[in-house]
């Protein structure tokens, strides 16, 4: 029978959302006790705590329970141990898997707040909290989700995973990418992924843009300040390199669009962003500057490149634009040094798990989803490049322009909401129903 003419009895739809529903207050306080862990990355506080609290709560529910150390991966040690765990429940014979990941990491609170950041207030229909958007509310609410099926005693085929992982703040790699090299995201142990990251309650991710961070030093010769023309200012190079960039490559990245759906609109183009410049005297001097012509001149670039973007062509472009400046300018030269790299990833429209959203979102909310794309990177592209598993998406509540905010919040209504979709994407996806 095809995916899409599954149809779960509407009885059992009712009574699984109003399970949902009479536990507003117990998917509440999980996402609120999630909150007060403060597991900040870097450098990576409470993972193992956090990940105990998902993992023994799940664990009472008839759960296997594995903890897993990303260990020897960036970031680990033992003062910051990366506890990442992986939750798994059996059905009632052999099926597909279906597999709830989040992100226990959330980044720091920095400056602005007016409620405690790690308190988890709740103030009209608002739960507020770093973390209460990305993603501690969608973890919740999947946990939510799947407890609400087991309450229900509804016997599905095949299995239920629900992760917790972490370091996505950072790269994942120490999390998903870390258990992906180890087969967690792959077939046959696992068919579907959902990832609950806050793109809105109406909304399906698709995937996101790819990134390539690199350093450039431009370098020259020393000289006295007073008699620049004996020295090579690497400033000067790097402002003609600069100025190429600004005239030339600009343009060119603003006219290139991509197919994918990414929000916000301006993001569907090619981007650059300097991440910091610096030459000459060290950051941070004081007194009277010493009178030398900068031998050295470091840009940091932050490249978002699209699907349709080969990464060679993206990096070949910088290095033109270099090499034309070593040529006209005799005594600069450059190093080029690639930082991090992480592809684009896209899941068909019409890949199994965008559907089976996009019903539930219809029923659920009564409108219909909308296809977004993310502009920056996600653990996504793990379970697509390591795992190679390409059915996996993004959906989970939460206001995206809100993630890493001051007073950041969850509204407690789409968390109800999207635990409703989850749960009965779940069981779509799981099939036997027929
Ligand atoms: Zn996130």
């Amino acid at each position: 029978m095809a995916l899409d003419s599954v149809d779960i009895p509407v009885a059992t739809i009712d009574r699984l959302f109003a399970r949902i529903e009479a536990r507003r207050d117990d998917l509440v306080a999980l996402a609120r006790d999630l909150i007060r862990l403060p597991t900040v990355n870097p450098p990576g506080e409470a993972y193992r705590p956090c990940a105990e609290l998902i993992g023994e709560r799940l664990r009472g529910r008839g759960f296997a329970i594995e903890y897993l150390r990303g260990a020897g991966a960036p970031g680990d040690s033992d003062r910051h141990p990366r506890t990442n765990v992986v939750a798994r429940i059996e059905g009632r014979g052999p099926g597909r898997c279906v597999h709830f990941n989040g992100h226990i990491d959330v980044v720091e609170p920095g400056q602005g707040w007016t409620v405690d950041p790690f308190a988890g207030i709740v103030r009209d229909g608002r739960l507020y909290g770093r973390g209460a958007c990305d993603m501690k509310g969608g973890i919740a609410a999947s946990i939510l989700a799947v407890e609400a099926i087991l309450d229900e005693s509804i016997a599905f085929p095949g299995a239920i995973e629900i992760s917790g992982t972490v370091d996505e703040e950072s790269g994942g790699l120490a999390g998903v990418a870390w258990l992906a090299g180890r087969g967690y995201f792959s077939r046959p142990r696992v068919d579907h992924v959902i990832i609950p990251e806050p793109l809105n309650v109406d909304c399906v991710c698709l995937g996101h843009r790819g990134v390539w961070w690199a350093e450039i030093e431009m370098k020259g010769r020393i000289g006295h300040g007073s008699m620049p023309f004996l020295g090579v200012s690497a400033v000067r190079g790097m402002a003609a390199f600069l100025a190429y960039v600004e005239c030339e490559l600009y343009p060119a990245l603003d006219k290139r669009r991509t197919r994918m759906p990414v929000i916000p609109e301006g993001a569907r183009a090619s981007t650059l962003n300097y991440n910091s410049i610096h030459g000459g005297l060290a950051e941070g001097w004081a007194g009277v500057p010493s009178p030398l012509v900068a031998d050295s001149c470091r840009l940091v670039i932050d490249r978002r490149f699209l699907v349709e973007e080969k990464l060679d062509d993206v990096k070949q472009e910088i290095v033109e634009l270099l090499e034309r400046v070593k040529r006209e300018r005799p005594g600069i030269d450059y190093d080029l040094r690639e930082i991090m790299t992480f592809h684009p990833t896209m899941t068909e429209p019409d890949a199994p798990v965008v559907r089976a959203l996009g019903a539930e979102i219809a029923r659920v909310l009564g409108r219909p989803a909308t296809h977004v794309a993310s502009p920056g990177t996600y653990d996504q592209k793990h379970i697509a490049r390591i795992g190679h598993l390409h059915d996996c998406v993004a959906y989970g509540p939460g206001i995206l322009e809100l993630a890493h905010q001051p007073d950041e919040f969850v509204v407690i209504d789409d968390m109800i909401a999207s635990a409703k979709v989850m749960a009965a994407t779940a069981l779509r996806l799981l099939g036997g129903w027929d």
